[in-house]
């Protein structure tokens, strides 16, 4: 009997898709389009009948918030069983999950990830996750959450690399080729059998959303759509990510899961993306309450024509997309595109070949002791000190540690949200992680009671308070209208001050919060962020001085709720904004600067920056920044030395500062070295209002330091052929 051509390995993809195209019926071209959830009995007869393309891991629409049962490759094996046994063409589905920061092995949340400034460490910390979801069946993870976000009360700035284009780009590639374990910056022509597909979402703009609510409709100029909110996304597509999901919110009135120019024209005509195209959960249903669709059918075109591949839950494309078709309302053209793009990626993960898990695989490759290790060294590299007025790091002899909080001895908070495959009793607390660094001699006392550790303090050496937020406060639809800290936490630090002993905040958070207070009282300020499984270890590991930390905010930290929206790379004002002057941008009851600005992070050593170089490179409009970095403190430390610049002259006007180029640097006490950034018309070009690269030559500044106010700077100018004036 001789096998249909699409299920000869030895054809190339391409010949396989279009064999199968060919003999696919309408209703089998939507069915491959239609993402359903939690599939069970009720769900086999359609996966016989052709009608589902993939499984959604997920047993609720907010699961990211809930507990969501775990996943283990023999369920997973016995729905795939029936799509290529029983189905008439036996197309294996494609399974998706929730891979956001870890796996089992849970990471930090990606914008504590972001604080590690390191492409090196996300790509290391997403091939753990992906090596263990993998094992479990799992092809398709929904990251990287690549939304620039400049509004903290958004819940979803947690899942996120902060508020900077270009931080978040370079992490956003390297997010991606962990996943998908990318050799080169394409989509795998194959990917390899432990790897799955990342999705970029959520394409493009919701971190936009007004007020910092969830869902809100957003207002995006199409200079800040360009420069800032699409640049993840391009960096993620130009490493190879396979797939995007459009958005659940709208620009200007048109949703993100119908808009033709954002997923069509620049998206798949100028990014050239490759790949498939998957709504957010509902999105496209929910096209009839933003209020440009009359029903599902109306949706069903709309999403599919401005380029939806695949209906995430709304179930509007199978029952619909057949008859769109008949009716000419879409092209069978368009149909086509999307189902081989879905098939493209199902070949390239190699399901035809090899549709089911081996249920044995996991045990092999969850929660090894590398990958723990791995994880551990994110979580302590992820930390910022915010303040240390000497105390840190902890020296353990004879030390008696009255440890509190309400995040002393939690499991669950370490994790954050979105992390449906963590399992709490897997996690050591904070509690746990002192306990194991203190020796015989030395004494922990933790106490939930803020009166009892109040009183216990007396007789320590030094309070450490857990603070911060709880795991749920933060991710999908978990908005606050204030950045301050929950009840009761302020309280409990000024009355650990009372006791006129050190007092060392630990505090955990899936946003930036207002640590105003917590500043004037604390003698240290570590900003943990959620620092999964191992993250009470990686906290340990900081106080008593084993990692130095190095952590630096990719989000600005306001001194108040009032400040928001508050970002470095703002425009100038016709009237800026110097310190104490009247009539400028500014507020009368507050000051103007942020209480921490973007790339901020203290060390246990300090780092002095000079001899600032500029040189041309040749006639290209390219420049060679040098600039030296010296250890000038006692113990050996890493910075993240950053590199800024502005066109202070353009058509545009271009940001008050813009990040350019960074490099984390370790440098022993007393080193030195030097640091080369190269800019090109890339690094001094801006995106004109249709994405294209406009380079306008004139002055530059540049500036290199240890954050976004570095001090050290200098001039230069680029003539218009290109040469340095
Ligand atoms: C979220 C997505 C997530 C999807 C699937 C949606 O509610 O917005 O980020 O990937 O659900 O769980």
């Amino acid at each position: 009997m001789t096998i249909p051509a699409y299920k000869n390995p030895t054809l190339s993809v391409s010949e396989r898709i279009e064999d199968l195209l060919g003999r696919m019926t309408l209703h089998e071209k939507a069915g491959q389009l239609n993402q359903w959830f939690n599939l069970g009995p009720d769900q086999h007869d359609m996966v016989r009948k052709g009608e589902i393309g993939s499984g959604l891991l997920a047993n609720s629409s907010t699961a990211g918030n809930n507990r969501q049962e775990r996943i283990f490759a023999k369920g997973i094996n016995e729905i795939q069983k029936i799509a290529v046994t029983e189905s008439r063409l036996g197309i294996p589905l494609i399974f998706g999950r929730d891979v956001i920061h870890g796996y089992r092995t849970v990471a930090p949340i990606p914008l504590g990830m972001a604080a590690t400034w390191s492409p090196g460490m996300v790509q290391a910390a997403n091939t753990i996750a992906a090596k263990e979801a993998r094992a479990d069946g799992i092809h398709w993870g929904f990251s990287p959450m690549l939304d620039i976000a400049r509004d903290p009360r958004w819940g979803r700035v947690a899942e996120g690399f902060g508020e900077d284009p270009f931080l978040a780009g370079k992490l956003a590639a390297a997010a991606v080729k962990g996943f998908q374990g990318n050799e080169q910056d394409a989509i795998p022509k194959q990917f390899p059998a432990d790897r799955i597909v990342a999705c970029a979402k959520h394409f493009a703009g919701y971190g936009a959303a007004e007020g910092g609510r969830d869902y809100n409709t957003t207002e995006i100029t199409p200079q800040a759509l360009h420069n800032i909110y699409l640049a993840p996304f391009k960096a993620a597509i130009q490493s190879g990510c396979g797939t995007v999901m459009s958005a659940f919110h709208d620009i200007g009135g048109i949703p993100l899961s119908a808009h033709r120019y954002l997923l069509s024209d620049v998206l798949k005509e100028q990014w050239g993306f490759g790949g498939f195209v998957v709504s957010d959960w509902g999105a496209v249903w929910e096209l009839t309450n933003h209020g440009i669709a009359a029903d599902g059918k109306h949706a069903a075109g709309l999403a599919c024509n401005a380029g939806v591949d695949m209906d995430m839950c709304s179930m509007v494309y199978l029952g619909n997309l057949p008859a769109l078709v008949e009716d000419g309302k879409v092209s069978e053209a368009r149909l086509n595109d999307a189902v081989r793009r879905v098939l493209q990626i199902k070949f390239a993960l190699g399901l035809f070949e090899s549709p089911y898990a081996d249920p044995d695989t996991s045990q092999a490759v969850h929660l090894l002791s590398d990958s723990l290790a791995t994880m551990r060294q994110v979580a302590a590299d992820s930390m910022v000190l915010l303040k240390n007025n000497g105390i840190l790091p902890l020296r353990p002899d004879n030390l008696t540690i009255c440890l509190s909080g309400p995040l002393a001895d939690r499991r669950k908070e370490l994790f954050g949200c979105w992390t449906p495959d963590g399992q709490d009793e897997e996690v050591t607390t904070l509690k746990e992680a002192i306990a194991s660094k203190l020796g015989q001699e030395t004494c922990l006392h933790h106490y939930d009671l803020s009166d009892d550790a109040v009183k216990l303090a007396r007789s320590s050496d030094v309070m450490i308070l857990a603070i911060g937020e709880s795991s749920g406060r933060s991710g999908e639809d978990n908005c606050t209208i204030t950045i301050d800290l929950p009840p009761g936490q302020e309280a409990l630090v000024e009355s650990a001050r009372r006791m006129e002993i050190p007092v060392v905040a630990v505090v955990f958070g899936g946003r930036p919060l207002n640590l105003t207070r917590v500043m004037d009282w604390a003698d240290a300020v570590l900003f943990a962020w959620h620092p999964g499984i191992t993250g009470g270890l990686g906290v340990a590991d900081v106080l008593f001085g084993d990692v130095n930390p190095s952590g630096r905010l990719p989000i600005t930290f306001p001194r108040s709720s009032g400040q928001i929206p508050l970002y470095y790379n703002h425009r100038p004002t016709g009237r800026p904004m110097p310190p104490r002057s009247r009539r400028h941008s500014r507020y009368i009851d507050s000051l103007d600067s942020p209480l921490f600005p973007f790339g901020f992070g203290l060390s246990y050593t300090t780092f002095e920056y000079g001899n600032l170089i500029l040189s041309p490179v040749s006639q290209a409009s390219e420049i060679l920044v040098t600039a030296e970095v010296t250890n000038t403190g006692g113990r050996a430390g890493t910075t993240v030395v950053q590199c800024y610049i502005r066109d202070v002259v353009a058509s545009v006007a271009r940001p008050v500062r813009e990040l350019k180029g960074f490099e984390r640097v370790s440098l022993k006490a007393g080193e030195a070295k030097t640091i080369q950034f190269r800019l090109g018309p890339k690094e001094l070009s801006s995106l004109d209002d249709n994405g294209n690269e406009v380079f306008e030559p004139g002055r530059f500044q540049v500036w290199v330091g240890g954050d976004s106010n570095a001090e050290l700077g200098a001039e230069f100018e680029i003539t218009s052929d290109g040469r340095e004036a």
